[in-house]
């Protein structure tokens, strides 16, 4: 099939390339000329395992290709993915939707044959009537639909996601366009992926219910792990107790930092406006946000007690400062708030990320991004493990640290405490 992906970032460009690598001949359009250029030179503009291989081996067969011109490229293909970014309103907690617009004012005059136009991108309810509104202004209903087919990648694990997802949400009640589309993914059905034909506002509404589901699980687990703290009982034992629930789950209920990233923070928010628009409370949602926000001041109260009151001139390490391990993303990581919280308190930040340096702290001073673990480590009082990398998961700490009395916080539970209390590490966990 003849697929056109506009907005080639964590979304379009991965299931790009994943429909590439189908079979399917894929355009993968954006507007950013530099993102664009050096794709075509086989410069990847994001970190995600496996993307690079995947996007050389399908560009090479020419399969996969890359441009800025979005009529020609929309008027060459017959399915159009709608990739965009949705982020919160500047004054507000809604969807900024403009994105999502304008795309849908520029693709209506490239359509002059049957073309399905598909929401990837995360939309609020009712977002397909207003495309579908936008575009009939000009072109008549009858050569084209609007569907919602919601992405449930996780960035880190992507391309495994996009490969064998637990399902496809088709929103539509268009047979033609969903015997279509189920075709398109027959490969990913036929893996295990459970198709779900739905209505298109159903489909909007799964991904934003999806996501703050697991963000309100991550929020309780969390939670819990304040009164862990206080009582002597470790948080990892509730969570595999819980887990093993099958009616709960393990996954998304380690305690650890406040959930971040490009997803969660914004779609807990978008969800709850969307329901005040239409007079609804979803007060567990709202408290989520709240309980979200306040957990990373929470953390930082808990650096001051380690380290009792005294931040001023100490040296802080971060491991890890994107919101998780396997990505390069920056968007709503607790670093952002963490790190020049600590720098007004007058301490000293060093950080290694195996993504490289961010230009978030490019700018703050006593802020320095160290090449390797061992330059990061070696002069600290304090290691904050943020985000859980592999990388981080067998250091020798005894060996590297050159201060005697350095101490430990690790906030995704990586170490044993016991392991730690044996090597006389002074260490500390979330949640014991
Ligand atoms: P992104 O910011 O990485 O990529 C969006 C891209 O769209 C950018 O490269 C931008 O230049 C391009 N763009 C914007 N307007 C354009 C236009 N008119 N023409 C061409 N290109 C245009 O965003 P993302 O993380 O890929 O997220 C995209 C959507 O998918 C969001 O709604 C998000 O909520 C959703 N989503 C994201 C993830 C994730 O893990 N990142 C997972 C599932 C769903």
């Amino acid at each position: 099939m003849k697929l056109c992906m506009i907005g080639t970032g964590y979304v379009g460009l991965v299931s790009g390339v994943c429909f590439a690598d189908l079979g399917n001949d894929v355009i993968c359009v954006d507007r950013n000329i530099k993102k664009v250029d050096n794709l075509k030179k086989g410069i990847i503009p994001i970190y995600e395992p496996g993307l690079e291989e995947l996007v050389l081996k399908n560009y090479k067969n020419k399969r996969l290709m890359f441009s800025t011109n979005l009529k020609k490229s929309v008027s060459k293909s017959d399915i159009i993915f709608i990739c965009v970014g949705t982020p919160t309103k500047k004054n507000g907690y809604g969807a900024d939707l403009s994105q999502i617009y304008n795309v849908a004012k520029e693709i209506r005059s490239s359509i002059s044959k049957f073309k399905i136009i598909i929401t990837k991108s995360t939309v609020p309810v009712t977002t397909g009537d207003q495309i579908e509104k936008i575009i009939s202004q000009k072109i008549s209903k009858k050569i084209f639909s609007v569907i919602s087919n919601p992405e449930f990648l996780r960035e880190g694990e992507a391309i495994r996601d996009f490969t064998y997802p637990d399902r496809v949400v088709i929103g539509t009640k268009d047979k033609k366009s969903n015997k279509i589309l189920k075709n398109l993914y027959t490969p990913l059905i036929s893996k295990g992926a459970k198709y779900v034909n739905t209505s298109r506002r159903a489909a909007e509404l799964i991904k934003y219910a999806s996501n703050a589901f697991l963000a309100t699980k991550i929020t309780f687990i969390n939670e819990l792990a304040n009164l862990c703290e206080k009582i002597d009982v470790n948080i990892e034992d509730i969570s595999i107790g819980m887990g093993l629930d099958k009616r709960i789950g393990g996954r998304f209920l380690r305690a650890g930092p406040a959930y971040g990233g490009s997803c969660f923070p914004k779609d807990t928010k978008a969800i709850v406006t969307t329901a005040d628009k239409y007079k609804t409370n979803l007060s567990v949602i709202k408290s989520v946000i709240v309980s979200n926000q306040n957990r990373s001041l929470l953390l930082l109260k808990r650096v001051e007690v380690i380290l009792k009151n005294k931040i001023k001139n100490k040296k802080i390490c971060f491991l890890g400062v994107t919101f998780k391990a396997n990505t390069d993303d920056m968007r709503d990581s607790s670093s952002l708030l963490m790190i020049p919280s600590l720098i007004k308190k007058g301490a000293f930040v060093n950080y290694f990320d195996p993504t490289g340096e961010k230009n978030e702290f490019k700018k703050i001073k006593n802020v320095n991004f160290s090449k390797n673990i061992v330059s990061a480590i070696k002069d600290s009082d304090l290691i904050i493990i943020h985000t859980e990398w592999n990388d981080f998961k067998s250091i020798n700490f005894k060996k590297i640290v050159k201060n005697k009395n350095f101490i430990i916080f690790d906030m995704r539970n990586i170490y044993s405490s016991k392991k730690m209390k044996e090597l006389k590490i002074n260490y500390f966990a979330v949640g014991c």
